[in-house]
């Protein structure tokens, strides 16, 4: 049984996101979307929010699972029986940091691989960062975003003013 884990912040969860879900989803037994509590960054959403708004995107597909964790992604894979990790890959400016993650984590924990999955070229360009730009100043967010998604987005951003 191959287990793999998709870890990110989701702050919110994107198209792009929900790309490499469902591909990973396809490809895996089972997946297991970690979402980081402990994130360096102030997040729009609370780690709960967040992992609502990930339920309510990936209600149909019945081998994804989501949990959200905190301290060493190794050793949350571990908890998860897990034995793959899965980032998405948007262009080179990832790559970078991604490997040396990758590298820092297989010396962690051997037993555990990296896979990589080439971002969708329709959402090569779509950040959570991004979007909470967009959304601070009114824009339209349906083209990256699920529609309860961006919904749920223009509110917060409302309501922060
Ligand atoms: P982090 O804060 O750890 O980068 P994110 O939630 O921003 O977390 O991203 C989680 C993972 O999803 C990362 O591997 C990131 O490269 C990938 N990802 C983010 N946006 C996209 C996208 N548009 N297409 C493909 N992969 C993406």
């Amino acid at each position: 049984m191959t287990v793999a884990v998709y870890p990110g912040s989701f702050d919110p969860v994107t198209l792009g996101h929900m790309d490499i879900i469902g591909r990973t989803a396809r490809m895996m037994d089972r997946v297991v979307v970690g979402v980081l509590q402990n994130s360096s960054k102030t997040p729009l959403f609370s780690v709960g929010e967040r992992v609502e708004m990930l339920k309510k995107v990936t209600s149909h597909l019945d081998n994804v699972e989501i949990r959200s964790f905190d301290g060493l992604l190794v050793d949350f894979v571990h908890s998860c029986h897990a034995n793959v990790i899965v980032r998405g890959l948007r262009a080179i400016t990832d790559f970078e940091y991604e490997l040396q993650m990758a590298h820092t984590n297989r010396v962690m924990a051997p037993d555990i691989d990296t896979v990589f999955l080439t971002t969708n070229l329709n959402y090569s360009y779509v950040s959570s960062t991004i979007v909470k730009e967009i959304a601070s100043y009114n824009g339209n967010l349906e083209a990256f975003l699920h529609p309860e998604i961006a919904g749920m987005v223009r509110e917060k951003s409302r309501s922060r003013g």
